[in-house]
C-alpha cells in the first residue's frame, strides 16, 4: 500500500491536447466510421441507394446488395489499416462482445487474400454457448447467430494492438428468440413508431417521415489510480469496496462538484473524447461530479439504437484509455460507501425532424394540445407500469444506489413541475374547451397558461422529470446498458398511444364527439386515473414513502423484489401485444438476471470472507500482538499500559472471525430455487456482510497505519 502511494506520483498526466485548428472537427469526428459520406464514395449508386431506403425507412434489406457493401467496407477497412473484422453484439451480461475474424484467408495455392463476402457481413456465428441463454438454447445447439444491424453503421476500433473493422450485430437464437439487448430495443423501436404514427394521423397529420425514439445519456464515473486499484482485490474482481472507514474528508464540502478538472483527468478527458469524436460519438459536455473522484460524460442525444451502441463506446474507451493514464475507471454504481454512486440518467424523448420532440410544448394550440396528449400518454404509462419500469434497472450494484438518499428512490413517479401540474389539473377538474376554429386542435381555456416550461424548474430527487422537451429517467446505473430501460420506455408508451388511439376513434368516429372535445376529454379521464403518479416533492424524504404506499405506488426496494415485474403477467401482455419480447424470452431474461444476482452477490461474500480472514485479520494480529508484547514489557517494569487499543481491538477482531464464519455457513446452505436463494442472499446475507464490513473498518482506525494492507478511502479518493 505504501508503495502504491509513491508510485503515484509517477503517472503520466502529459497527452496531445485537442485543438480544433489543427485537428479539424470536421476530419477527425466519424473518421472511424463508415458513414453516410463514405457509403456513398465507396458504394455503387444503386446499391447506396437501396441501402439508405432501409436504414432510414426501415424497409426490407435487398439481400442482393450485401456483397457490394461488403467489398466496400473491406476496401475501406483494409486501406485504413485494418487486419480483422469483428460482428459486435450486447449479450444480456450488459457487456460487448466482440469476436474477431481475419481477413486473411488462404488461396489454396500456398499464398492467401483478403476476404470479406456479404454472408460474412450479414451473419455470425459467435461460439456463444457459454453466453447466458436462460434456458433459450440448450448447450448442444448452442449457436446462437449475430445479424447485422444495419442502422447502426460500422467502425474502426483501433488500439494499442491494430485496427479492427467493428459491425454492430443483434444476437438471437436459430429459433429469432432475441438472446442480447439489441433486439427487443429494435422491436421497441417499430412498435412506438407504429403507435405514435397512429396516433398522430388520428390528429389530422398527414405526411410525415418516421418516428424515432432519442436517447441521451448522461454517464457518471469513478477515476482512481491504478496503484491503488490493484492493492484492492475488492475493486477489480466485485467493482466496489467492500471494506473501507469513512475517510475524514467526504463530499460534505461540495468542492469536488463542476470544481477545477484535475491535470491528470482532464487529460484523460481530452483523450478519450478524441477516441469517442473518431468514432462519431457526440461527446458534449464534461465536469466533475458530486462525490470526491466522480466525472460525468455526457454526448448529445441521438436515436435510441445508435445512443446504446454509443454508450457502450463510452464505457470501453473510457476504461480502455484510463489505463494509459494510469487510472481506472469505475463503472460500478457504488465503489465507495458513504458517498455519492453513479447513475446514467437516460433523457428520453419520441418525434423526428419535422415534429422535434413530442414532448415539446410548441408554440401554437395545435402543438400544445398534442404535447398534452403526448404526455398524458406518457403519465399513464408510469402509473401503469411503474414496476415494471422499476425492474428494467434492478441489479444487484444498482441497489446500492437506488434508495440511498443521493439517488431517486425506489418507487416510480413523475415530476411535472408546478406549471404542467397546474395545467393537467385544470383539466382534471374540467376546463372549457374554447377555440373552435376549423382544424385547430385546443385544449383548456385560453386562460390556461403559456406551457413553455421553466428551464429552472427542476428537481433532482424524482426517478423519472419532465425536463422541458422531454423525460429524464434517472434510476438507470451507471453500468447498465440504457437498452432495458429504453426498451420499456417505448414498449409501455406504445401502450398507452394505442389506448389514447383507440378511445379517439370510438369517440370521434362512433360518437361523433369533436377532435377538440375528445382530446380534452381523453387527457381529463386519464388525468382522474392516473395522476398519483405525479409527485412534485422531495423524493428523498421518508414522508414521500408514506406518502406513496398511500397512494398505491409500488416501492420494490431490493432486485429479487423487483425482478419478478419483468416476466408479470401484465408486463407479458404489454410485450406481446407490441410484438417486443415473447413471454419464453421474458422468462429466460428473469432468469438469467436473477442469477446474475445471485453470482454478483456470492462473489462479493467469498471476497470479502478471504480479504477479512487473509489480509484484514493478520494485520490486525500483527498489531494486537505488538500492543499485548507492550503491555506485558510495561508490566514488568512496574508502569501502568493503555489496555484501552487492545481491548477495542480484541473485541472487533472476535467479531470479524466471528462474522465471517457466519457468512461461511450461509455460502455453504442449499437453495429451493434461484429466486429463494436471491431473497436469501439479500435478506440474510448482505446484513451480515454490512457487520462484518463494521468490524473491519473498525479495526482500520485501531490498527496501526503503516500495519494496514489496503488503500484507504483517503488514499483513492483524493490522491490524483
Ligand atoms: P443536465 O445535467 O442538466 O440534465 P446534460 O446537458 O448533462 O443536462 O444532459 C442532457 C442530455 O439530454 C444530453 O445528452 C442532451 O443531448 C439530452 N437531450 C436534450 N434534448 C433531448 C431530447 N429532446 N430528447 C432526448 N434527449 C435530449
Ligand atoms: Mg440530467
Amino acid at each position: 500500500r505504501l508503495n502504491a502511494i509513491s508510485a503515484v506520483n509517477n503517472a503520466t498526466t502529459t497527452n496531445k491536447p485537442l485543438n480544433f485548428s489543427e485537428e479539424k472537427p470536421t476530419d477527425l469526428f466519424g473518421c472511424n466510421v463508415f458513414n453516410d459520406k463514405v457509403m456513398q464514395e465507396h458504394l455503387p449508386k444503386a446499391v447506396y441507394k437501396s441501402l439508405k431506403r432501409t436504414i432510414e425507412n426501415g424497409e426490407q434489406m435487398d439481400p442482393s446488395i450485401a456483397d457490394a457493401v461488403a467489398a466496400a467496407m473491406k476496401e475501406w477497412a483494409l486501406s485504413r489499416g485494418a487486419t480483422h473484422y469483428t460482428h459486435v453484439f450486447y449479450p444480456l451480461t450488459g457487456l460487448t462482445a466482440e469476436k474477431h475474424d481475419s481477413f486473411l484467408e488462404p488461396d489454396g495455392r500456398g499464398g492467401a487474400i483478403a476476404q470479406f463476402s456479404g454472408s460474412t457481413l450479414i451473419q455470425g456465428e459467435p461460439d456463444a454457448s457459454s453466453f447466458p441463454n436462460g434456458g433459450l438454447r440448450t448447450t448442444f445447439e448452442a449457436r446462437g447467430y449475430t445479424a447485422w444491424d444495419l442502422t447502426n453503421p460500422a467502425y474502426l476500433l483501433e488500439n494499442d494492438n491494430g485496427i479492427f473493422l467493428c459491425i454492430p450485430t443483434a444476437f438471437v437464437s436459430w429459433t429469432g428468440e432475441a438472446l442480447d439487448k439489441k433486439t427487443p430495443l429494435l422491436r421497441s423501436n417499430q412498435a412506438v413508431h407504429t403507435q405514435a404514427s397512429r396516433l398522430l394521423k388520428l390528429l389530422g397529420h398527414e405526411n410525415f417521415d418516421r418516428i424515432q425514439n432519442f436517447a441521451g445519456v448522461e454517464q457518471e464515473y469513478f477515476l482512481v489510480d491504478r496503484n491503488f486499484y490493484f492493492s484492492r482485490p475488492d475493486l477489480y474482481l466485485a467493482g466496489r469496496t467492500l471494506f473501507g472507514a469513512k475517510p475524514a474528508k467526504g463530499q460534505e464540502q461540495d468542492d469536488h462538484y463542476f470544481g477545477t478538472i484535475p491535470k491528470r483527468v482532464l487529460a484523460f478527458m481530452i483523450e478519450a473524447e478524441r477516441e469517442l469524436y473518431k468514432l462519431g460519438v457526440p461527446v458534449k459536455t464534461r465536469h466533475n461530479e458530486v462525490a470526491p473522484g466522480q466525472y460525468e460524460i455526457a454526448p448529445m442525444f441521438e436515436d435510441s439504437n445508435l445512443a446504446n451502441d454509443h454508450n457502450q463506446m463510452i464505457m470501453s474507451v473510457l476504461k480502455s484509455v484510463a489505463k494509459r493514464y494510469g487510472m481506472a475507471c469505475l463503472m460500478h454504481e457504488k465503489p465507495f460507501a458513504g458517498i455519492n454512486g453513479s447513475g446514467k440518467h437516460l433523457n428520453y424523448s419520441i418525434g423526428n425532424g419535422q415534429f422535434g420532440s413530442l414532448f415539446d410544448p410548441g408554440e401554437t394550440p395545435h402543438e400544445n394540445a398534442q404535447f398534452l396528449l403526448f404526455c398524458a400518454a406518457m403519465i399513464r404509462a408510469v402509473h401503469k407500469h411503474g414496476s415494471l419500469l422499476r425492474s428494467s434497472v434492478a441489479c444487484a450494484s444498482n441497489d446500492h444506489r437506488l434508495g440511498a438518499n443521493e439517488a431517486p428512490p425506489a418507487i416510480m413517479s413523475i415530476f411535472l413541475g408546478d406549471q404542467l401540474t397546474d395545467i393537467f389539473d385544470q383539466i382534471k377538474e374540467g376546463a372549457e374547451v374554447t377555440g373552435k376554429e376549423k382544424g385547430i386542435l385546443r385544449v383548456g381555456v385560453d386562460t390556461l397558461p403559456p406551457i413553455p416550461m421553466d428551464a429552472g424548474d427542476r428537481n433532482r430527487t424524482s426517478p423519472f422529470a419532465f425536463t422541458g422537451n422531454r423525460f429524464e429517467f434517472r434510476a438507470v446505473g451507471s453500468s447498465q446498458s440504457i437498452a432495458g430501460a429504453q426498451l420499456v420506455l417505448n414498449t409501455i408508451l406504445s401502450e398507452s398511444l394505442a389506448y389514447i388511439s383507440d378511445r379517439l376513434e370510438k369517440l370521434v368516429e362512433d360518437e361523433s364527439v369533436e377532435l377538440n372535445v375528445a382530446v380534452t376529454k381523453i387527457i381529463q379521464e386519464i388525468m382522474k386515473e392516473h395522476d398519483n403518479v405525479v409527485f412534485n416533492g422531495d423524493g428523498y424524504s421518508e414522508e414521500w414513502t408514506i406518502e406513496a404506499a398511500k397512494r398505491g405506488l409500488a416501492n420494490l426496494r431490493t432486485t429479487p423484489e423487483a425482478l419478478p415485474a419483468l416476466n408479470s403477467p401484465s408486463s407479458v401482455a404489454v410485450f406481446e401485444e407490441f410484438g417486443v419480447l415473447s413471454n419464453r424470452e421474458l422468462d429466460s431474461r428473469v432468469s438469467i438476471f436473477f442469477e446474475q444476482y445471485i453470482n454478483t452477490l456470492q462473489t462479493e461474500v467469498e471476497l470479502a470472507i478471504k480479504l477479512a480472514r487473509t489480509s484484514i485479520l493478520p494485520a490486525a494480529v500483527r498489531y494486537q500482538t505488538e500492543l499485548a508484547r507492550n503491555c506485558l514489557n510495561m508490566k514488568e517494569l512496574g508502569l501502568g499500559c493503555i489496555t484501552g487499543p487492545l481491548t477495542k481491538l480484541t473485541e472487533n477482531l472476535n467479531g470479524l472471525e466471528s462474522a465471517a464464519n457466519e457468512l461461511e455457513s450461509m455460502l455453504a446452505k442449499s437453495h429451493a430455487g434461484e429466486q429463494e436463494h436471491a431473497h436469501s442472499l439479500c435478506n440474510e446475507t448482505l446484513p451480515v456482510m454490512t457487520e462484518l464490513r463494521e468490524y473491519a473498518d473498525k479495526l482500520e482506525e485501531i490498527v496501526a497505519d503503516d500495519l494496514w494492507p489496503l488503500p484507504t478511502y483517503q488514499e483513492m479518493l483524493f490522491i490524483k
